[in-house]
């Protein structure tokens, strides 16, 4: 045992602390210490120990006696190690938060390591084994094999065949003895890869299912951390899991936004992979229908080498796309959708409609003197959910009683507009009498045990109609379906966001994925206000247009110069006081201007105008704001935002760092830190 230790700590400061090693309770690197912060009690992760107190802490000897001792060891085995540090202090300057910050996010909260649950057998041994390749499927498994280190991306529809790919690169990779990371967006036990890769690795897979308590976590990272688990399937944060001798890396639907997180750190899984890539030799294969704009640009590029998946493998045949425009369309479902309904239920099919928007309107309006209604800690509109007889902030939960009369003029003439699932369900009443139907969205369905209850219904065929928000839409497939009904696929379109249009046209795809995947009579209806936009023009053209929709979407991009022709650092200021977000916001304004001129000296576009050439090369940065967030206020919360641009992120990258290090908010501003934001809502 050494006597002093050097620690981290989850909180915003960006240095390591002193403490004395314990006698009855000793430390080493890489285990969690209970210790006093002041006389606050918390965690410590210890990252070095000393035999003398290290002079990097600053302290001089007359204040030796003032260090503390921990107060006992949390962990014991070895939690982490010197390349899970390297990698938090990686994050940390990348993505402008403190080491101990990072650390917090990598590894598991658990403190008590318990069994894990025991995991369904392998009775039935898998068969696709002896399944033979498609070409294609051969030739990107080829290339993924005999490359290691390299970036791989395969580009195909739902049901080519990627997660075959996936499973067989990842065989290659335990045969070599080394281990591989398989991250999805997100994991139960019931997935279909969890079922896959239990049946082909047994206790060789550690599953971070989400069922599991932290300490079931802790347990699984510790056999991943002994060697005992090879191979980690998991959602966004099992891209830390201290897997040794890590040979792949698998981003199993690339583009989806849960990779990234929305807490600080806000990092993003594929970003890391890629530092782990660096750091470690690994290589990473990623796969989607509908790939980011950026995987997308660097496959063009060539930066990543992509593999085209054309054919359906499953069977079926892809689906016959319909758009219909909702001009004219009384009530929110379309002649042509209730037809296809019908349709489907006099051949014994089912079929899915799809809403991402839940409870019953959305929108209150008083007609005579047009008073809306909107949150009272939040600038958004309160949604009315009739089975609960309330409305509801979906941002804060804040809920009054609907009301009757206008509450500002007590005007009777109000509307209630703007349909949500419930809204849905009654429709499915009036026009499908003696359907059976289930509703699915994070109202109806509580528990997890009941949506897993109402998926096994559906898939056995006992019910005709599935209506649901996001939870309908991913990876779930069902043999019984022919309609798919994307009822409005406008919902996200106009949000004030670089992203709403790539979000809006893979999300159509995605659904549109789940109908026909067995028959080939699969039929969708996409309804829409604007047929004519390119995300649901080109997603309703189906897979002769995929192309055709990121090329006129990154035309846009450039045009813009947003992502991924520029990179994006986002500043947001919130206070209860406005005033003070706003404040802090202009002031940081100044400060970044003047850090970004010390930084990036000479190369702002500052010629006269005279002499400006017509196209004149855009300068390397530039900062935008302050400006209100789109959602202006959140739970009481102001929030105004400043977003750096820049042609590289090096340029804004040190300037950001340097402010985020010397700016002193004041105590009533909160800054939230953004790096690649994924959203600017
Ligand atoms: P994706 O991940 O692209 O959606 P999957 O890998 O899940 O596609 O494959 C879809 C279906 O096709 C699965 O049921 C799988 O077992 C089957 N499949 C995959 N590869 C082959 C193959 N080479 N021959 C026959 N069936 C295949
Ligand atoms: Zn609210
Ligand atoms: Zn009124």
């Amino acid at each position: 045992m050494r006597p002093y230790l050097e620690v981290l700590l989850d909180i915003p400061l960006y240095q390591t602390f002193v403490y004395r090693n314990s006698t009855e309770s000793p430390a080493l690197p890489g285990q969690r210490v209970e210790i006093y912060f002041g006389t606050r009690k918390t965690t410590g992760f210890v990252v070095t120990d000393h035999d003398t107190v290290p002079k990097s802490s600053g302290l001089e000897e007359k204040d030796f006696g003032k260090i503390k001792t921990i107060r006992r060891t949390i962990d014991k085995e070895i939690l982490f190690d010197r390349n899970t540090i390297s990698l938090a202090y990686w994050m940390a300057d990348y993505y402008l938060c403190s080491p101990g910050e990072a650390l917090g996010a990598m590894i598991p909260s658990g403190r008590r390591e318990t069994e894990t649950s025991q995991l369904p057998g392998s009775e039935d041994f898998y068969s696709a084994r002896d399944k033979s390749l498609s070409t294609e499927q051969q030739e990107a498994l080829e290339y993924i094999n005999s490359n290691p280190g390299k970036t791989t991306y395969l580009f195909g529809i739902t049901g080519s065949g990627k997660t075959e790919v996936f499973l067989r690169a990842t065989e290659e990779n335990i045969s070599r003895g080394k281990g591989v990371i398989y991250l999805v967006p997100e994991i139960s036990l019931t997935h279909q890869v969890s079922v896959d890769i239990k049946k082909r690795f047994g206790d060789k897979a550690a599953i971070l299912h989400s069922a599991l308590t932290p300490s079931q976590r802790l347990g699984e990272w510790l056999r991943i951390k002994r060697g005992e688990a090879l191979i980690v399937i998991g959602a966004r944060s099992a891209v830390f899991a201290p897997v040794r001798n890590l040979g792949l890396i698998i981003i199993d639907e690339e583009h989806d936004q849960s990779y990234k997180s929305g807490n600080t750190p806000r990092y993003n899984a594929r970003q890391v992979a890629q530092k782990r890539k660096v750091l470690e030799g690994c290589s990473i294969v990623m796969g989607s229908a509908t790939p980011s704009c950026e995987a997308w640009y660097q496959c063009r590029k060539g930066e990543i080498k992509e593999f085209r998946l054309t054919k359906r493998l499953s069977g079926g045949a892809p689906p016959e796309i319909k758009c219909v425009s909702l001009e004219g369309v009384e009530g929110p479902l379309s002649p042509e959708l209730i037809r296809a309904v019908k349709e489907a239920k006099s051949q014994g099919r089912q079929s899915i409609l799809f809403l991402n928007r839940r409870g019953f309107s959305h929108f209150f309006k008083c007609r005579s003197c047009g008073k809306t209604l909107t949150c009272k800690n939040c600038s958004a509109s309160m949604t009315y959910h009739k089975s609960r007889k309330r409305m509801i902030c979906h941002y804060c939960g804040w809920s009054i009683k609907p009301p009757g009369a206008c509450p500002s003029c007590g005007s009777l003439d109000v509307n209630y507009a703007g349909f949500g699932t419930e809204f849905i369900e009654e429709e499915i009443q009036k026009n499908f009498s003696g359907y059976t139907y289930r509703r699915i969205d994070t109202d109806s369905v509580q528990t997890k045990d009941s949506l897993a209850l109402a998926i096994k219904e559906f898939k056995e065929g006992k019910i005709d109609i599935l209506l649901g928000t996001q939870m309908v839409a991913k990876g779930l497939n069902f043999p019984g379906v022919q309609v798919v009904g994307v009822i409005s696929a406008d919902t996200g379109l106009m949000l004030p966001d670089f992203r709403a249009s790539e979000r809006t046209f893979s999300l159509i795809v995605q659904v549109s994925g789940r109908a026909g995947r067995y028959f080939p009579d699969g039929k969708v209806i996409v309804q829409t206000f604007m047929p004519s936009q390119p995300a649901i023009d080109c997603a309703c053209r189906g897979e002769k247009a995929i192309e055709e929709f990121y090329t006129k979407e990154t035309a846009v991009r450039a045009v813009m110069e947003f992502p991924p022709f520029t990179r994006l650092i986002r500043f947001v200021f919130r206070s209860k006081k406005q005033e003070a977000a706003l404040n802090a916001s202009e002031e940081a304004k100044y400060i970044i201007s003047d850090l970004l001129k010390d930084t990036c000296p000479g190369e702002q576009n500052m010629q006269p105008a005279g002499l400006q050439e017509e196209n004149p090369p855009s300068p390397p940065y530039e900062i935008l704001g302050p400006a209100e967030c789109p959602l202006a206020v959140l739970s009481g919360n102001y929030r105004y935002q400043l977003l750096l641009k820049g042609r590289e992120m090096k340029t804004i990258h040190k300037a950001a760092r340097r402010f985020i290090r010397e700016f002193k908010a004041p105590q009533n501003v909160y800054i939230e830190t953004d790096v690649d934001p994924a959203s600017l809502l």
